[in-house]
């Protein structure tokens, strides 16, 4: 297999709280092809599992930042500004709303509960990629991660589902926007993984064993899948794909019913 080189280029990855998470499995990827690595973390308590993940990593830099806090997302593009030459690789792996607000029925989802799972997860990609914009080199590539309860409903999935939304559709127009830049901007679409922020789904365990019996590929989605395509994504090999939500879901999206197999 010919290796994907991706040697001098500069990665940074927004959303590692352990080893099983999503923006692990695309940066494990970008570290075997040779890219150099910056990642963000959610305060203090999340910082000593980064720092052991990362600890063989040579120039690897970590930076504390919740992406509510404008002075903190600064502080991260002005440091990488000053010891990067550009950015090449933006991974944004980054959600959270509230558990009450998956728990009960959607419609009784209250305003403090909306506008904090939408910021969290959809306007922090747009905040993210602003400050990042004047460091981005030419061919850079962004990378989010999407669940497809965007466009159909999943129950349960509630308010995440429509921050969901909101995250595709910045997907768009960041791409288009970008793009006269030469700025790439896509999100991949997962299936369940069992990852921490899957621990608040209601119901996650069941959807994964029902997933696993009915999608074309009657298999659940590997890490290995999702940081794959998520190298691929950032790399040359994908230089004409921007704006597409993609796949990764053992083809599950496409079926028009499920029939579970026993
Ligand atoms: P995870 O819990 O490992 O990662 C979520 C990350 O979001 C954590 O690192 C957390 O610290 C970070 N985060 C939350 N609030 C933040 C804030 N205010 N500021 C900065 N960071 C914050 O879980 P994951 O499943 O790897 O999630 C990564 C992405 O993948 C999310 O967008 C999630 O919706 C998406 N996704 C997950 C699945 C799945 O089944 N696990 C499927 C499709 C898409």
């Amino acid at each position: 297999m010919v290796n994907l080189d991706l040697t001098g280029k500069k990665a940074l990855v927004m959303g590692v709280a352990n080893k099983r998470s999503l923006g692990w499995a695309i940066a494990s990827e970008l570290i075997d092809a040779g890219a150099e690595l910056a990642f963000t973390y959610q305060g203090e308590r999340l910082k000593g599992t980064l720092e052991k993940l990362t600890a063989d990593l040579p120039n690897c830099r970590l930076y504390d930042c919740d992406v509510t806090d404008d002075a903190q997302i600064a502080a991260v593009f002005d440091d990488l500004g000053q010891h990067w030459d550009g950015i090449d690789a933006l991974v944004h792996a980054i959600a959270f709303a509230p558990r009450e607000a998956l728990d009960g029925r959607y419609v009784d989802t209250t305003r403090s509960d909306w506008l904090t799972a939408l910021e969290i997860s959809a306007f922090s990609l747009v905040a993210v990629a602003r400050a990042a914009e004047p460091l981005f080199n030419e061919g850079a590539g962004v990378v989010t991660l999407t669940y497809h309860a965007s466009e159909k409903v999943v129950p349960k999935y509630n308010v995440m589902a429509i921050a969901k939304s909101a995250l595709e559709g910045s997907v768009r127009y960041l791409a288009y926007e970008l793009g006269a830049k030469g700025v790439r901007v896509n999100a991949i679409s997962a299936g369940p993984m069992r990852t921490i922020a899957a621990r608040s789904i209601p119901g996650f365990t069941e959807m994964y064993k029902a997933f696993e019996r009915s999608a074309p590929l009657r298999r659940n989605v590997t890490h290995e899948d999702v940081g794959k395509l998520g190298l691929f994504l950032l790399s040359p090999w994908s230089a004409s794909t921007t704006g597409e939500v993609v796949y990764t879901d053992s083809g599950y999206n496409v079926m028009g019913m499920h029939l579970v197999e026993e």
